[in-house]
């Protein structure tokens, strides 16, 4: 059997919307307030009506995951959601799925179909 390798990388603090890819670094975009997590996924302030708009009309509301905070800006919230900016990762996994987990909370909501101690 192979050895299981490790490697952390750091994904900093870089933020952008999992919805349309836009970046959200510096000002103006860095100053923008609202956005939303659906799933795993965070909606930037453009985004978030569409995707709010969609999780009701398909009675996926209870997806809605967290909300930023009155007058907080997308980076803020999604900074402050984040359970850590570090992601480990083992050979043989999906390094882009896990680091678009980590930016949007961290591992908790994993599915359970890429997990290696459950079968499939
Ligand atoms: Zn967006």
């Amino acid at each position: 059997m192979p050895a299981i390798v490790q490697t952390a990388y750091d994904i900093g603090d870089h933020v952008e919307c999992d919805f349309c890819s836009r970046h959200f670094d510096a000002k103006p975009a860095a100053a923008e307030i609202g956005g939303i997590v659906f799933e795993t996924k965070a909606a930037c302030p453009d985004c978030a009506p569409r995707i709010e708009d969609s999780a009701r009309r398909y009675h996926e509301t209870k997806f809605i995951r967290a909300r930023a905070r009155a007058g907080e800006t997308f980076r803020d919230f999604c900074l402050r959601i984040r359970a850590s900016n570090m992601v480990v990762v083992s050979s043989g996994e999906n390094i882009g799925e896990l680091i678009e987990t980590i930016k949007t909370g961290g591992l908790i909501n994993r599915p359970t179909a890429n997990r290696r101690d459950e079968p499939i």
